[in-house]
């Protein structure tokens, strides 16, 4: 037996839309119970026999995946492992960076990432910091897969001079800058401060025309260039403005779709509390 979203709005739910359980109404309860594995006693309305009846069969479908959401970083994550399966390690230092070590008694690359190091093992990648998304660790194996071995040279481009960046601008403008400029307008010293506390560097005399310019190094080939203008009100009113720079070698080491995974965790470090 299978539930669908409909079976459990049309077979288990009350359809009162009360909204006790959070949801606006009982079908979007029911689109997340069999979607996302939500617990069906989130609703207060049903009876404990139901609950323990259907909250069996939803488990099981949902551990074969069966009307499961779909994770798309859990899916490039798969082809990311399988492009970087025959990588040599031995090779990796020379190409991305970092050093071999021995870690938990197996062989390791130690690799500068952020303000901390990931290890990258035949096993797996970790993180002295806890568990990388699933996002996180399709950039680095891609990272490790797409074989560049060029240094940086220290000129940087905007995004949209990378190529086949076309599709990819307007994702870039909402997940990446819109977030920066919406969470930093008027608080300039908070972004440096954040800035520097995932290891950035302060380029701003370098850049006079903008109110910030932070130098990143997520990972040791790859440096990422951001420039912050504030708000201004008044007669000229300007609305808070981030460009994102990278190096010209950047597509050595990344594609297109890795380096906004890569900008997303950039974000994410500076946004989170
Ligand atoms: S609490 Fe139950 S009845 Fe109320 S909206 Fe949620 S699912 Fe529907």
């Amino acid at each position: 037996m299978k539930l669908s979203p409909i079976d459990v709005y049309r077979d288990i739910l009350p359809k009162t839309n009360c909204r006790d359980c959070g949801e606006l109404t009982c079908l979007a309860f029911a689109v997340k119970v069999v979607s996302e594995n939500f617990p069906l006693s989130k609703c207060p309305h049903i009876s404990k026999d139901s609950i323990e009846k259907y909250e069996k069969i939803l488990k099981e479908q949902h551990s074969k995946g069966i009307f499961a959401k779909k994770d798309p970083a859990k899916e490039a994550l798969i082809w990311a492992k399988q492009r970087a399966a025959s990588t040599d390690l031995m090779d990796l230092p020379q190409r991305i960076g970092g050093v071999i070590v021995d870690y938990n008694g197996q062989r390791a690359l130690k690799l500068p990432y952020f303000n901390s190091y990931v290890y990258i093992t035949e096993n797996g990648i970790f993180s002295e910091l806890g568990e990388l998304e699933h996002y996180e660790q399709v950039f680095l194996y891609n990272h490790i897969a797409q074989g560049g071995k060029k240094d940086p040279t220290g000129k940087f481009v905007p995004f949209h001079e990378l190529p086949n960046t076309v599709s990819k601008i307007k994702s870039l403008e909402k997940h990446i800058k819109r977030p920066l400029e919406n969470t930093f307008k008027r608080k300039v010293q908070e972004l440096k401060t954040r800035a520097l506390n995932i290891g950035a560097l302060d380029l701003s005399s370098d850049y006079p025309t903008a109110d910030l310019a932070l130098l990143f190094k997520p990972l040791p080939k790859v440096p990422v260039l951001l420039l912050f203008w504030d708000e201004e009100k008044g007669e000229e009113e300007m609305p808070a403005q981030v460009n994102i720079l990278f190096d010209e070698t950047i597509i050595d080491h990344l594609d297109i779709e890795s380096i906004l995974f890569l900008l997303e965790k950039l974000v994410n470090l500076l946004t989170s509390e």
